[in-house]
């Protein structure tokens, strides 16, 4: 399905970036497997895919630093020599109600989640544009679709994530890529082990399912957004929520 493509997640040694990772791998694409602080579970990404006969590699780079993704673009095309697939999956929360939200809560959250898409979408489209073929997938979030009280930040960033789609979707369709953001609800990962249990229930009561969902949920659906079966679909939001968002 993906064999001979080469594909970069951002954010991929843990939660919904290593699962993504792992799926794109099994479908037989090269992964280049981005970690900015857990070197040893970005290894350990890279350990699971060979082990199930895949091909990986890590590299460590803040998205947010907009100088550091242009080395990484270079080096991921000096050493493959194109990029086919590009998920732009690393993101930070750092709630709290907006009266109490401190500048530094909302830059960093939008220098990760919003910027740091821009930061590789903009070193890497020259490639994608002269190979005139691409997937991009940004994952965005409900919180973008819907809003969320306590988190003004990550919902700004995850609709920015949106807006950034769209754009980027128009300019570069006319050149075979296609650009997509998936938005996923409530996915078990580390980022939302922090909630209170009575937060959560709270959460699945409003879920149309009554479930949460798991990491695979989203790297299914990036899977298809990342393969020729989705080769006409470009602009849209992929929300994997159990309905959240209907
Ligand atoms: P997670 O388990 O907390 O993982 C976050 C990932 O982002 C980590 O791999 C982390 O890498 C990476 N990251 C953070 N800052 C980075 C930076 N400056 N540069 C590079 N990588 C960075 O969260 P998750 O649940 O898997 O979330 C993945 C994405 O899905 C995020 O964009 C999140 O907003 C979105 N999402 C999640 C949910 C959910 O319910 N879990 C719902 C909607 C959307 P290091 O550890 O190496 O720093």
């Amino acid at each position: 399905m993906l064999e001979g493509k080469v594909a970069l997640v951002t954010g991929a040694g843990r939660g919904i970036g290593r699962a993504i990772a792992i799926r794109l791998a099994k479908a037989g694409a090269k992964v280049i497997v981005n970690y900015n602080g857990s070197e040893a579970k970005a290894m350990d990404t890279v350990k699971t895919i060979e082990e199930a006969g895949g091909e990986a590699w890590a590299y460590k780079c803040d998205v947010s630093d907009f100088a550091a993704c242009g080395e990484l673009a270079k080096t991921v095309l000096e050493k493959y020599g194109r990029l086919d697939i590009l998920v732009n999956n690393a993101g930070v929360t750092r709630d709290g109600l907006i009266m109490r939200m401190s500048e530094e809560d909302y830059d960093t959250v939008l220098d990760i989640n919003l910027k740091g898409a821009f930061n590789t979408i903009r070193h890497f489209s020259p490639a994608f544009l002269k190979q005139r073929a691409g997937k991009i997938i940004n994952i965005s979030s409900v919180s973008g679709v819907l809003g969320n009280a306590g988190q003004a930040n990550y919902s700004a960033s995850k609709a920015g994530l949106i807006g950034l789609t769209k754009s980027v979707a128009r300019e570069l369709a006319s050149r075979g890529v296609c650009v997509n953001a998936i938005a996923p609800g409530f996915i078990e990962t580390e980022m939302t082990e922090a909630m209170s249990e009575k937060a959560k229930e709270a959460v699945i009561g409003s879920i149309p399912m009554k479930k949460t969902g798991h990491a695979e949920d989203v790297a299914e659906a990036a899977a298809f957004l990342a393969g020729a079966s989705s080769d006409y679909i470009t602009g849209q939001v992929l929300c994997v929520d159990g309905g959240m968002a209907i």
